[in-house]
């Protein structure tokens, strides 16, 4: 079979894969990304939400894909602890933004990029294992099946998207989240409330009138509670959560998912590039994984967009060392979050209370605090 020739081969069609290959649409290069997947994720992913930053925004706007997506905006976000003191409110007002966040389904983001891709003429090759990969003077071969037909890539850089990898060093959580979509009286508006608990981070989005949950916990109780009755379940997550978003009335969609933190030591090798959740997966706290991929699929379409060989090592270095300090920030800030914001230890919590209440009282530091989560490194002074 011939060889296809290519400048980038995109290994991954997720959202990240696709907002990459839309970020180097007009450059001269020659780019098609290769999909394991029959299909685009649908039922596979269902509703899960993802919770865009207003960054994320500018970014898919850049890439034009924003006005195919409905997503639900978040105005504030509502911070506490339970079973103690200490709380405070985010608003977008304050952090000169419109809107904190918005709230969309995966499979509706993916859905949208993949439009858009197709209105660019960027292809997506669906169906494919690369079962080989070697690297032969300025280009890296690439064999294996696309359906049941074999395929062969000779691309000048592989750009890898295929999500968690497990190449990177991994930490598991004593986590699992269950996620889900709930339904309360009154509607859910544009608050969103992310809530510390002794056993993880519980996480309400604000989804077209819906919360979308995220709630993490032991995996015990999250295999107990993903199976327990509606009835039973609403009760574990109102004694857990409070009364703040009224009456929690039903819950559908309930999935368990494990929580890890995978980073690669290197985002890049020879020819190669790693970005998104191929580069570092996070735990779901404060909803910070695909807002960062994001950003990596940006800035590497922005360093690669102009460069006579995309392959080339300065290229590479040069993207791998801009991304560096906002990629450790934010995996520091989440694990942070994600350990250090749980357990029952009462000095833990007092701690807790007093950043909570701290923050509260400081606007400086609640805009400064609002715009790192946004904006990732470029928000700091
Ligand atoms: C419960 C939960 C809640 C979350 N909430 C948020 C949130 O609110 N905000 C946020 O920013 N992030 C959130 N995240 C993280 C977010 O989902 C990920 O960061 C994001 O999906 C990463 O996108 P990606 O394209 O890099 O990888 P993926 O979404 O994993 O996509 C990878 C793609 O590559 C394909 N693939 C895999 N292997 C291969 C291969 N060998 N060859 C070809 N293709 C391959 C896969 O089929 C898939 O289509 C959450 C995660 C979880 C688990």
């Amino acid at each position: 079979m011939p060889e296809r020739a290519l400048d980038l081969a995109v290994l991954g069609g997720g959202p990240v894969g696709c907002a990459f290959a839309l970020a180097l649409h007009g450059s001269a290069h020659r780019v098609a990304v290769f999909e394991q997947r029959a299909r685009a994720a649908g039922a596979l992913h269902g509703e899960r939400p993802i919770a865009l930053s207003y960054a994320s925004r500018l970014v898919l706007e850049r890439l034009g894909a924003w006005p195919r997506i409905a997503p639900t905006p978040i105005e504030t976000i509502h911070v506490s602890q339970a079973g103690s003191f200490g709380r405070t409110r985010l608003e977008a007002r304050e952090a000169g933004v419109p809107a904190l966040g918005y709230v969309v389904g995966y499979a509706a983001l993916e859905q949208a990029l993949l439009e858009r891709a197709a209105d660019c003429g960027i292809e997506i090759v669906r169906e494919v294992a690369f079962a080989e990969r070697a690297h032969s003077g300025e280009t890296v071969r690439l064999r294996g099946k696309c359906g049941d037909r074999p395929i062969e890539v000779a691309a000048r850089c592989v750009v890898h998207a295929e999500g968690g990898s497990d190449e990177a060093s991994e930490k598991r959580y004593a986590q699992e989240a269950v996620i889900g979509v709930l339904s309360s009286a009154p509607r859910a508006g544009t608050t969103a409330f992310e809530r510390f608990t002794a056993e993880g981070p519980l996480a309400m989005l604000p989804m077209a009138g819906r919360y979308a949950l995220v709630w993490a916990m032991r995996p015990e109780r999250a295999a107990a509670l993903a199976a327990e009755a509606p009835e039973g379940f609403l009760a574990a997550l109102a004694q857990a959560f409070g009364g703040r978003a009224g009456r929690l009335e039903a819950i559908e969609q309930r999935v368990r998912v494990p929580l890890v933190l995978r980073v690669r030591a290197a985002r890049h090798g020879a020819r190669e590039v790693y970005i998104g959740n191929a580069a570092q997966t996070l735990h779901p706290v404060a909803g910070q994984g695909l807002n960062l991929g994001l950003r990596d699929a940006w800035e590497l379409g922005c360093e690669l967009r102009g460069s006579a060989d995309p392959g080339d090592a300065r290229a590479l270095a040069s993207y791998a060392a801009q991304r560096r300090l906002d990629a450790a920030a934010t995996v520091r800030v989440t694990d942070l979050l994600a350990t250090a914001f749980a357990g029952d230890n009462p000095l833990g919590r007092l701690a807790r209370g007093c950043a909570l209440g701290a923050l509260d009282g400081c606007a400086p530091a609640r805009r400064f605090f609002a715009r790192r989560m946004i904006f990732g490194r470029s928000a700091m002074p």
